[in-house]
């Protein structure tokens, strides 16, 4: 099935792309064949995988040979994903990934906006002679590429890879496969279509992604109705962790390893949590610190309700970054006094910026 996409507004794009010379992606892969990497971000999400697993497809369809590689490990509920079998975790596929890259004519770098976030699969990118291309949506990328389409007005990397395809002439390789990773990308990353950056534009994608046969009952249940028992137990955990700041407008939570071992915590569990603190009215800036005793540190999401930047918070505080209102980071310790106490430090800085943050 082809896609009909008239009366869809994409001429911002089109200009853009033209800008960034989608000609010579075009030129690249109009040669049938080519050795393509794919690499997303270190604890790969819904968006990271969905955009990866639907680029995927399209170059397979278009008769090239992708190749999807992680830094490591993601959730299980991601798993379903059609092509997850094929996807290599660098961490336990080093060598021949190494060997992937370096024979590489192309490498599509997806969902990421500085190299530190694949860490060392960074240092084999860096190295590559392959024609790189990046494809995200997070502020100031900061990633050496031939070809770059970066825009943080949209909603998640997995709309842009449709956009993308369409611009390269690939949509015809859009089959159902692929629409089930983007259309997955998509729910998630926009909050279940809920998150400002979510247009008018994603919802056209998504209806023609529809189009091809997703079945979004199926994918919602496969995403967010198939957690464990675990999941549970540690959010029951996380919520009597939860303190508020009212006079910060802010709402932080915790969860050390001890917490996590006693409820028997699997990849994935603590997805989202963060949000529930934005679920307070009067919170404007919500925070989950979550120790991971094997690395040494203790991992920091961020959410923010309005115009306050997480994004620099965890910049500036957690060694992170991310979007304005949902950012990420980390510190090196495993005491949550220390970490708490550097959330309440920012808080003190950015006080009247989080107070004013949704007038
Ligand atoms: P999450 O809180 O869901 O892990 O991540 C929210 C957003 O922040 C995502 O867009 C993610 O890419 C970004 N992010 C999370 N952790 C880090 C980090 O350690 N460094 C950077 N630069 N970004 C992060
Ligand atoms: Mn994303």
């Amino acid at each position: 099935m082809r896609l009909d996409c008239s009366g869809m507004e994409f001429e911002k794009l089109a200009a853009f792309a033209k800008e960034k010379e989608i000609d010579r992606i075009k030129q690249l892969l109009g040669r049938k064949g080519c050795k393509i990497v794919i690499v997303t971000h270190k604890n790969p999400d819904g968006d990271a995988i969905g955009s990866s697993l639907g680029l995927y497809h399209i170059l397979k369809n278009a008769g090239h040979n992708p190749q999807v590689i992680t830094p490591n490990d993601y959730p299980a509920f991601l798993k379903w994903l059609p092509g997850d079998k094929q996807v290599w975790r660098y961490e336990w596929a080093k060598s021949r990934s190494d060997k992937a890259i370096k024979n590489a004519d192309m490498i599509f770098c997806l969902d990421f906006n500085d190299i530190r976030r694949i860490e060392a699969l960074g240092e084999q990118v860096e190295k590559s002679t392959a024609f790189k291309a990046l494809i995200d949506h997070h502020i100031a990328p900061v990633v050496e590429t031939d070809f770059t389409y970066s825009d943080q007005e949209i909603v998640a990397t997995s709309e842009m890879v449709y956009h993308f395809a369409r611009e390269a002439g690939l949509l015809e390789y859009l089959d159902k496969n692929a629409a089930k990773c983007l259309y997955t990308g998509i729910l998630t990353d926009s909050g279940e279509f809920a998150f400002p950056k979510t247009s008018a534009e994603t919802h056209s994608v998504v209806a023609d992604l529809m189009r091809l046969g997703v079945d979004n009952y199926a994918v919602y249940q496969h995403i967010y109705m198939s957690f464990t028992p675990s999941r549970l137990k540690l959010l029951g955990t996380t919520l009597s962790n939860l303190r508020f700041y009212p006079e910060t407008a802010a709402a932080c939570m915790t969860l050390t390893q001890d917490e996590l071992d006693a409820g028997g915590f699997k990849k994935g569990d603590t997805e989202g949590f963060v949000n529930y603190g934005l679920s307070v009215k009067s919170i404007n800036v919500s925070c989950i610190f979550i120790e991971n005793r094997s690395e040494g540190i203790i991992k920091v999401s961020l959410r923010s309700r309005g115009k306050f930047s997480v994004n620099e918070m965890a910049r500036k505080y957690f060694y992170g970054g991310g979007h304005i209102n949902a950012a990420g980071g980390q510190l090196a310790t495993t005491d949550m006094t220390e970490a708490v106490a550097v959330f309440e430090k920012a808080l003190e800085q950015y006080r009247q910026d989080i107070l004013d943050s949704d007038k």
